[in-house]
């Protein structure tokens, strides 16, 4: 069964859930502290090519670097936190949810927001 988030974002700010807020660069959970750093980009990437992902083989450290930074933006690192985009929203990720406790945050004013599920 699939549960479709089916909102605007002018409902979706009406729907605060409390008075916790995410920070701009914040990298945890406001709610329950988990930590959503996923580690470094370019570290999986030269780890991968010693386990023989063909798109790595070959390159160097500073090849593999180069290319991540093409894809990827500062401070290149992963994120557990997960994006949430709302069809007729914004064009983009316009919340974001922790993976542990599923709160969830609005990515420009950081109010957790409780998003309804259809
Ligand atoms: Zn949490």
């Amino acid at each position: 069964m699939e549960n479709k988030i089916n909102n605007t974002a002018e409902n979706a700010t009406k729907n605060m859930a409390s008075n916790l807020v995410l920070a701009e660069g914040q990298n945890c959970c406001p709610k329950c502290q988990s930590d959503w750093d996923g580690g470094s980009i370019l570290e999986t990437f030269i780890k991968q090519r010693e386990e023989g992902v063909k798109v790595w083989q070959g390159k160097s450290d500073e090849q593999i670097e180069a290319d991540m930074k093409e894809s990827y933006s500062p401070p290149y690192r992963w994120g557990k936190n997960i994006g949430i985009e709302i069809q007729g929203g914004y064009d983009g990720v316009g919340y974001w949810q922790c993976p542990d406790c599923k709160a969830t945050f609005n990515r420009f004013t950081g109010a957790e927001t409780i998003l309804p599920l259809r």
